[in-house]
């Protein structure tokens, strides 16, 4: 592993108890960071804080990323736990049922954008005050090339996504010369157990479509959002980051 350097740094994960959240809090913990896991479901958030005691200074609070209530709760609880926070990763995020637009309900179309997309809202917004202020923070956020292309039976995650890519470049620009920066990336399918939500036709699709002709691993997608969390990141914001194997042509 490349060191990258994140000693004294404090760093919030959402979705973090599983998949690429989970292994994005292990490289920022091995980068030297104090990192603390949000997540929906405790148990699941219990195991991960246990599985990653040995990476670092590790601490875990539950959150539902969709309820403001329950985000400032969280970060509270955060603020209780490690005094600040310079880093947040926007990672929580779920695919939703594969549909075509006509046969897709208001409910499952709410429900993904409510979880990938405003949860990303929610959480800019009330982190990023205090970073300005503070002048420094690091914000990523984990979009999908879904969001570039517009994946066919997936238009409420591709919308999301796309949402999210335009929500990175706003707020980058609205945070220009306060210190705070704001990322995303592309991930292109990555192996986790998101990928249990979608039929085997979807997943060999997306697969057909990469040149490297195979998933990419948690821990790829980890290694650039570990660089764009640090100060080694300094002159991108607003911007896109592709990770899709070759898949992205723009
Ligand atoms: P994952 O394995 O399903 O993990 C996502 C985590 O987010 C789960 O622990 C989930 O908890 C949690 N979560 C769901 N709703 C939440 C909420 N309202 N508040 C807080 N946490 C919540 O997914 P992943 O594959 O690692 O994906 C992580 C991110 O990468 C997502 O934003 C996804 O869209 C993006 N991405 C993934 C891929 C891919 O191929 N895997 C490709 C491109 C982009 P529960 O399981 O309890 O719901």
């Amino acid at each position: 592993m490349n060191n990258i350097d994140l000693k004294g740094k404090r760093a919030i994960v959402t979705g973090a108890a599983r998949g690429i959240g989970f292994a994005i809090a292990e490289r920022l913990l091995q980068s030297g960071a104090t990192v603390t896991l949000w997540d929906i479901e405790l148990p699941n958030l219990e195991k991960a804080q246990a599985d990653l005691k040995s990476a670092g200074n590790v601490f875990s609070v539950e959150v539902d990323v969709t309820q403001e209530n329950s985000i400032k709760r969280g970060l509270e609880l955060t603020y209780e736990h490690m005094g600040d926070v310079e880093i947040l990763i926007n990672n929580a995020g779920i695919t939703g049922g594969n549909a075509t637009v006509w046969d897709m309900g208001i409910t499952e179309w709410q429900k993904v954008l409510d979880i990938d997309l405003t949860g990303v809202f929610l959480c800019c917004r009330a982190l990023a005050p205090r970073m300005m202020r503070k002048g420094y923070g690091r914000i990523v956020n984990i979009a999908s090339i879904a969001g570039k292309e517009g994946n066919p039976n997936a238009a409420h995650y591709s919308a999301a996504k796309a949402g999210v890519i335009s929500l990175t470049k706003s707020l980058g620009k609205e945070m220009v010369e306060t210190g705070v920066l704001c990322n995303c990336v592309t991930p292109a399918v990555i192996e986790t157990p998101m990928l249990d939500q979608m039929t085997d036709q979807h997943k060999d699709y997306m697969v057909s479509k990469i040149p490297l002709n195979r998933m990419g691993k948690p821990e790829e997608v980890a290694a650039l959002v570990a660089w764009l969390a640090s100060e080694d990141c300094s002159f991108s914001t607003g911007a896109v980051f592709d990770i899709s194997g070759g898949r992205a042509t723009y």
